[in-house]
């Protein structure tokens, strides 16, 4: 039953995904594998009832919550006759329509080439099909070969140019002195432009889409007369893709070179347990978890649990929990300076900047050894 309350969410986060995306899911299908089909990810006859569903309701998209490998999509496509998208691309494809600065076009171009990559020869066997397959074989293979040629190059190119930005960056970032920098950090969609622009008094773009920040931005806050760098960086999420990690290697440095990490968590979302989880694994693949950290659990305005059976407190069963009692669980235990906030209607601010201005000013203090 828990495993299935897990699927659930899954599934809600990729329909959001695929909303931000632009499409409208009209259907979910599910399957219990030990593990999953090599050569079609699901099993055969999964994939004749998708089939049939498709067809009757002249689906356009079928839409995978894993990354597939090229084989594998390239086999679905053949069988289903509809076109196939994994988490990846479609994050990629989300991230395509949001990037901003030519800084962002370039991180997400270069992330969409590695993806294409592997996966050229599916296009290839679409087209043959296409054109009635026979006799294509030669010139496709020499036709996939140039392709591979051009992205090949272009990747170096884009990688050089993403080079030469992260050199002007990091050099930006050190002529920033001994400011001490604050980056919010956090699941995507739980608030962190909110709280910066409430913070820093701001416009940063936020929207309830997934990804609306790809870019970062840095601004100067003062709180009680310290002032501190805030940065607002791109949203974490299950599953980011590989890609995107590596090219979105400059904005994740504003987080592996920041001194405090505020990590923002939408307590209001059913999986923030998942996302905060989500959130410190990718914080220790960029080797970014050792550094100081406040907990801010936003969203209180919204907060509303139910709670079904006194001692469990998996996410649909919490209900009726007061957020006076949440507190009092594992999150008590928190070795991390912790605060509950609505960065909406500000509720409990005064609070939040007290907890930041004491951990600025700690490590202000340890930089500056005034007296000794
Ligand atoms: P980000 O992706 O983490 O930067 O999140 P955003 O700042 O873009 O916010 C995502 C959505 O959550 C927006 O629709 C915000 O209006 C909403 N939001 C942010 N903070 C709060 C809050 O404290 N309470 C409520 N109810 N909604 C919030």
């Amino acid at each position: 039953n828990q495993d299935e309350e897990k699927l659930t969410e899954y599934l809600d986060e990729l329909e959001f995904l695929a909303f931000t995306a632009g499409a409208t899911v009209q259907k979910r299908f599910t399957q219990k594998l030990t593990q999953p089909d090599s050569k079609t990810f699901i099993g055969s006859g999964k994939a004749i009832e998708i089939k049939e569903y498709v067809k009757e309701n002249e689906i356009g998209t079928v839409i995978f919550d894993d990354e597939l490998s090229p084989s594998q999509l390239k086999n679905l496509e053949r069988d289903m006759e509809v076109k196939i998208l994994d988490r990846t691309n479609l994050i990629l494809d989300i991230f395509a329509q949001r990037a901003q600065t030519s800084y962002a076009r370039t991180q997400v171009e270069l992330a969409q080439y590695q993806y294409l990559l592997p996966r050229l020869t599916r296009m290839w066997t679409h087209l043959e099909r296409q054109k009635g397959g026979i006799g294509m074989r030669g010139p496709g293979e020499t036709e996939i070969e140039t392709d591979r040629r051009i992205i090949r190059d272009r990747i170096t190119l884009l990688k050089e140019k993403l080079k030469t930005i992260d050199k002007q960056m990091a050099t930006q970032r050190n002529n920033r002195g001994k400011v001490v920098r604050a980056a919010l950090v956090g699941y995507t969609n739980v608030g962190k432009s909110t709280l910066m622009n409430s913070i820093s008094k701001s416009e940063v773009f936020a929207e309830n889409k997934l990804f609306a920040t790809l870019d970062t931005t840095v601004r100067k806050v003062v709180i009680g007369n310290l002032p501190f760098l805030l940065t607002d960086t791109v949203g974490f999420i299950r599953k980011l893709p590989t890609q995107l990690v590596e090219s979105f290697k400059s904005t994740l440095d504003e987080v592996r070179e920041a001194d405090l990490l505020i990590h923002v968590v939408d307590i209001s979302h059913e999986s923030f347990e998942d996302h905060i989880e989500s959130v410190n694994h990718i914080l220790m693949e960029i080797n970014a978890h050792q550094k100081p950290m406040i907990m801010v659990f936003n969203k209180i305005d919204d907060f509303s649990y139910e709670k079904k059976d006194e001692d469990d407190l998996t996410p649909s069963t919490r209900k009726n929990i007061s957020l006076e009692e949440w507190k009092k669980t594992w999150m008590a235990k928190s070795k991390y300076p912790t605060v509950f906030i609505s960065a909406l209607t500000k509720e409990n601010f005064p609070e939040m900047k007290k907890m930041i201005y004491d951990e600025v000013m700690k490590i202000h203090i340890s930089r500056f050894p005034y007296n000794d």
